[in-house]
C-alpha cells in the first residue's frame, strides 16, 4: 500500500519545537529540510532540520504565508531546497476573536492548508499543537500522529504533530521520530 511516512530526526523536531514553544499563544510557520526518497510503498521525507519564516499573515483560522512563501523558497533554494514546512494550529474563538481553552487544536488541514499543499505538491506539510495541560494525559496509539509531553519548570506541554501531504488527494503521513525524540517526549 502506498502510504507517505515521515521520519523525523532530532535537529528537525528540536527546531519545530522551539519556535512553537518560543510562540506558544501564537502561530510559527517555516521550512522543513532534508531528503525525500521514493519507495513503492510510498515516499519517505527524513527531516533533519526547521527553519521558522517570520513574515507571516494571520488569520482567524490559521497562517498564510501566500506569495511570501515563493519568495522564501527560491531564496532558500540557493543554498538548500526545503522538502516542505510546518506551521502550528492554535484555536480562536472567533465571536470574541479570542484564544480559547480548548484540550489541543486538531491536527486537521484548514481550506489554506489544503490549497498549499496542492499548490507545492510532493511537499510534506506538518501541522503542530502544543497546549500547557495540567498533567501528563494518555498518550494515543495513532501511527499518524507524533504526541507526548515535555516538561518545562514543572509546567506540562503536550505536544502533537501530524504530517500531510498531495498526491492526487490529501494525505495523511505515518510519522515516526528519532528514539532520543521519543526519550525526550514520552
Ligand atoms: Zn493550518
Amino acid at each position: 500500500m502506498d502510504i507517505g511516512k515521515v521520519y523525523l530526526e532530532r535537529h528537525g523536531f528540536d527546531g519545530i519545537f522551539r519556535s512553537s514553544y518560543e510562540l506558544l499563544t501564537t502561530e510559527c510557520v517555516g521550512n522543513v529540510f532534508g531528503h525525500t526518497s521514493h519507495k513503492k510503498s510510498g515516499d519517505i521525507w527524513v527531516i533533519e532540520s526547521a527553519l521558522p519564516i517570520q513574515r507571516v499573515r494571520r488569520t482567524s483560522k490559521d497562517i498564510c504565508i501566500g506569495s511570501d512563501k515563493v519568495l522564501h523558497r527560491s531564496r532558500l533554494a540557493l543554498s538548500n531546497v526545503p522538502i516542505g514546512d510546518y506551521h502550528s494550529h492554535i484555536l480562536f474563538n472567533e465571536k470574541k476573536g479570542k484564544k480559547i481553552d480548548t484540550y489541543l487544536p486538531v491536527i486537521s488541514l484548514s481550506e489554506e492548508d489544503k490549497e498549499d499543499l496542492k499548490e507545492w505538491g510532493n511537499n510534506i506539510s506538518l501541522i503542530m499543537a502544543l497546549k500547557e495541560t495540567p498533567r501528563i494525559t494518555r498518550l494515543g496509539n495513532n501511527p499518524f500522529l507524533l504526541t507526548g509531553h515535555i516538561r518545562d519548570n514543572g509546567s506540562i506541554y503536550r505536544i502533537e504533530i501530524g504530517a500531510f501531504y498531495y498526491n492526487g488527494r490529501m494525505r495523511k503521513a505515518l510519522i515516526k521520530a528519532d528514539k532520543k525524540v521519543l526519550d525526550s517526549i514520552r
